[in-house]
C-alpha cells in the first residue's frame, strides 16, 4: 500500500475544525476566567470583613472612615489604613476585574438626612449601633478610586435603588453584577437593581 500524506484539501478541512472548535471554546475559557476573577473579588472581600471583625474586636466599633491621618484601609499607597495590621496579603484591596486599575473597595460612608431623620452608615460605630449586620453593606466594589462611597444610598427607597447612581457606577464587572460585603461578614454578588437605601444606613427602622 501506497503511503501518502495529507492532501491540501484534508489539511484545510482540519484547520477549519480546529479554528470551529476554538471559537466554540473561547466564550467558555473567558467565561471560566471571569468566574475565577469572582471567586478572588469575594476572597478578598471576606479577608477585609474579617480583618473588620479584629479590629472591632479590638476597638469596641467598626473601623471609620476616617481617623486623623488614617483611612479605614490602605487604598492609595503610602496612606496608612486602620485594618492594615490585620491584613496579611496586599492583593486583597484590589478586584482583579476592574477596568479602571486604581478603582479599590470603598467603605460605606452613607451619612445624610433622609425625610428628615438622620441616616449613618456603620463606618465608626459601635458593634450594638448595627441592629440588622445581615442586611447593612459594610464596603462593595466601584468604579472609582475612592476610599469611601456614598453614591446609591440617597434616592433609594426601601423597594428601589438609587436612580441617580446608575449601574456605571459599579460597573459590574461579574457577569453584570459586584461583590459585597455586609456587616455579619457575609459576601454576596448583587446586582444594581437589587439595592435598597434601608441596606446602607444603620437606622433602625429606615423604612
Ligand atoms: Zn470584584
Ligand atoms: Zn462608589
Amino acid at each position: 500500500m501506497k503511503h501518502r500524506g495529507f492532501t491540501l484539501m484534508e489539511l484545510l478541512i482540519v484547520i477549519a475544525i480546529i479554528t470551529l472548535i476554538a471559537a466554540m471554546l473561547m466564550p467558555v475559557f473567558a467565561q471560566a476566567r471571569e468566574k475565577a476573577r469572582q471567586t478572588v473579588c469575594a476572597s478578598n472581600l471576606k479577608q477585609i470583613g474579617m480583618a473588620i471583625a479584629m479590629y472591632l474586636q479590638d476597638y469596641g466599633h467598626y473601623v471609620p472612615m476616617r481617623l486623623g491621618n488614617r483611612i479605614w484601609m490602605e487604598v492609595q499607597p503610602g496612606r496608612e489604613g486602620l485594618i492594615d495590621p490585620y491584613i496579611r496579603d496586599d492583593g486583597v484591596r484590589r478586584c482583579p476585574s476592574r477596568k479602571i486599575p486604581e478603582a479599590r473597595y470603598p467603605i460605606n460612608g452613607w451619612e445624610g438626612v433622609f425625610w428628615g431623620r438622620t441616616e449613618t452608615s456603620p463606618q465608626g460605630q459601635p458593634d450594638a449601633a448595627v441592629p440588622r449586620p445581615a442586611s447593612t453593606l459594610i464596603v462593595w466594589e466601584h468604579q472609582i478610586s475612592a476610599e469611601m462611597c456614598n453614591i446609591g444610598q440617597e434616592g433609594g427607597t426601601p423597594t428601589t435603588p438609587d436612580p441617580r447612581a446608575g449601574v456605571e457606577h459599579w460597573d459590574s464587572a461579574h457577569h453584570g453584577g459586584f461583590v459585597t460585603l455586609w456587616c455579619d461578614g457575609h459576601v454576596k454578588r448583587m446586582q444594581y437593581a437589587q439595592l435598597r437605601r434601608t441596606m446602607f444606613t444603620i437606622e433602625e427602622d429606615p423604612e
